[in-house]
């Protein structure tokens, strides 16, 4: 008797590989995709608001029955002090078109929506199985996977590594490096329970409409960071992430900043009364363009978090998966279709098609931006959320002070917290980073 072989088997059921999985099985090919959580989902972390397009270009009519919350309307960019923020708010009415652009999400109960469409798309889905690692023939073509629940080789003529950015597959195969400390963040959130009409009350929405805060500045106490405050139809995602290597050097701890940004002057009453149910950890791949690592070789390719795909400066990383995972799946179906060898040398065209796609197109545009930050975080993070404070406060506060001491004592300020050459040295290089 021959063991049962697969077209494809995808290691992973968070966003990247349910958008390989569906893809490969919608188009009839025969999958098998492994999941070690108890379902899909219930391993992953996510803010999370989740881009439509993306989703619409794998499942066109996913409005339909996805387990969506809200649509954001309004975007606020916040510069934070410890007692105030700038802000610079959006808010469209746009954002209440037919099919809307953005969505803010539940993974847990997402994943297991797009998990079902890929069973009912003819996948074989198995959770709470571990893929412990991968099966190669003499040349080292990858053959399969062994798992913690057979011993025995499962075999595919391919195999998508989906695992995730800690997943230990791919790095222990020696077919990608460990992510480094400081190309990785460490990102903390909680779930805050209110009735649905207080969200509306305290943002000032109606219906399904949603609303997104972004922050920056002293509440990662000058690390690389950013905190965010999603609002789901019942509850609040709020959270914060810096990145690993600063956590490392400052002994700070990711909790005691998640509960200093909560109890700040300008996000605690958003969030009083309210009931924490869910408390979650994960790591966030931010190494950006030159992060990524060889992504496809014989019999093997890799997508989504694994392979670094995050766009850390536009906080977008589940699109780059669902994205990469379509593209992987179409590129595999391609070589499938013709009958070709799963060979490094056909399974180019997954780079070939994602290098054209704006995933890469992206990641190269801010190839410069991670490490700019990063090298700077102290003046981006700490010190001009102070000045810009410290600005807006002379402008507006009336003392009888003279305007005009007041803007010497605002220019005063910058000067002594950084030269002017600093300062435009930082513009320079920041506008550099962003062309
Ligand atoms: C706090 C936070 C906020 C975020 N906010 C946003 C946001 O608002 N918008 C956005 O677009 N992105 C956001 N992201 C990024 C986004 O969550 C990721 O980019 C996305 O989840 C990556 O999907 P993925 O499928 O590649 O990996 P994952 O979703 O991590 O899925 C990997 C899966 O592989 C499984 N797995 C791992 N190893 C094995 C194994 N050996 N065997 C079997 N299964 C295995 C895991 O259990 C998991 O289910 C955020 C991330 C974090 C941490």
């Amino acid at each position: 008797m021959t063991a049962e072989k697969f077209d494809a088997i995808v290691i992973g059921a968070g966003m990247s590989g349910n958008a390989a999985a569906y893809t490969m099985a919608s188009r009839g090919m025969k999958v098998l995709q492994l999941e070690r959580g108890e379902y899909p989902g219930s391993k992953n972390v996510q803010g999370a608001i989740m881009y439509a397009d993306m989703l619409e270009k794998i499942i066109p009519d996913f409005r339909e029955d996805a387990p969506l919350e809200r649509h954001p309307v309004e975007q606020r960019f916040w510069m934070m002090d410890n007692t105030s923020h700038t802000g610079m708010h959006y808010r469209s009415g746009d954002f209440n078109e037919a099919k809307p652009n953005r969505y803010t999400i539940i993974r847990a109960q997402f994943d297991k929506w797009f998990s079902r469409k890929v069973r009912e798309a003819g996948a074989t889905v198995l959770c709470e199985t571990t893929v412990t690692e991968l099966a190669h023939d003499t040349r080292g073509k990858v053959i399969g996977v062994r798992t913690d629940r057979v011993g025995d080789i499962i075999f595919a003529d391919v195999v998508v590594l989906a695992e995730g950015v800690s997943g230990l597959l791919g790095t222990r195969a020696g077919l990608r490096e460990m992510p480094k400390p400081e190309t990785v963040a460490l990102a903390v959130k909680e779930m805050h329970f209110l009735p649905e009409e207080v969200i509306g009350e305290r943002f000032g929405l109606k219906g399904n409409e949603g609303c997104v805060i972004e922050a920056a500045g002293t509440i990662s106490r000058g690390m690389t960071g950013l905190a965010f405050l999603y609002t789901n139809r019942e509850s609040i995602s709020l959270g914060i992430g810096c990145l690993v290597s600063d956590f490392a050097s400052t002994m700070e701890s990711p909790y005691t900043l998640l509960e200093a940004f909560k109890r700040h002057p300008s996000v605690r009453p958003l969030i009083a009364g309210s009931e924490v149910k869910e408390y979650a950890a994960h790591l966030i791949p931010e190494g950006g363009y030159k992060a990524i690592p060889q992504l496809f070789g014989d019999g093997w390719l890799v997508v989504g978090d694994a392979a670094q795909l995050n766009n850390a400066v536009h906080r977008e990383g589940s699109n780059l998966a669902m994205t990469s995972g379509r593209i992987a799946g179409e590129a595999i179906f391609h070589v499938n279709s013709r009958r070709g060898p799963m060979t490094k040398e056909n399974l180019a065209l997954y780079k070939t098609m994602l290098d054209n796609s704006f995933v890469v197109k992206d990641l190269k545009k801010y190839k410069d931006m991670p490490a700019l930050l990063h090298t700077n975080s102290c003046n981006f993070f700490m010190t001009y959320p102070q000045l810009i404070s410290q600005a807006a406060q002379n402008f507006l506060r009336v003392d009888g002070t003279p305007k005009i001491e007041m803007e010497k004592a605002t220019t005063a300020a910058f000067i002594k917290a950084r030269s002017r050459w600093g300062m435009v040295s930082d513009v320079v290089r920041l506008a550099f980073a962003w062309r």
